[in-house]
């Protein structure tokens, strides 16, 4: 037996890591995961939250509208 379980992303049923889809419990529910990710529903970085990265291109705008 396996020393190893973990609950199914997607439908929260327990597997164990003897399970060829580990760490899902099944196939489908592999899939169904892969699927969210593809459609956006996971949102893993929003492209600007430097505040640094935003001043400059603050003040960039800003020189540019003076001249
Ligand atoms: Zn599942």
């Amino acid at each position: 037996m396996s020393n190893k379980a973990l609950h199914c992303p997607t439908c929260k049923k327990t597997v164990t890591a003897d399970n060829p889809d580990f760490p899902f419990c099944s196939d489908r529910c592999r899939i169904i995961d892969l699927g969210k990710w593809a459609s956006g529903d996971y949102k893993i970085t929003s492209p600007i939250h430097d505040p640094d990265l935003l001043e400059d291109l603050v003040r960039e705008q800003n020189r540019s509208s003076e001249t």
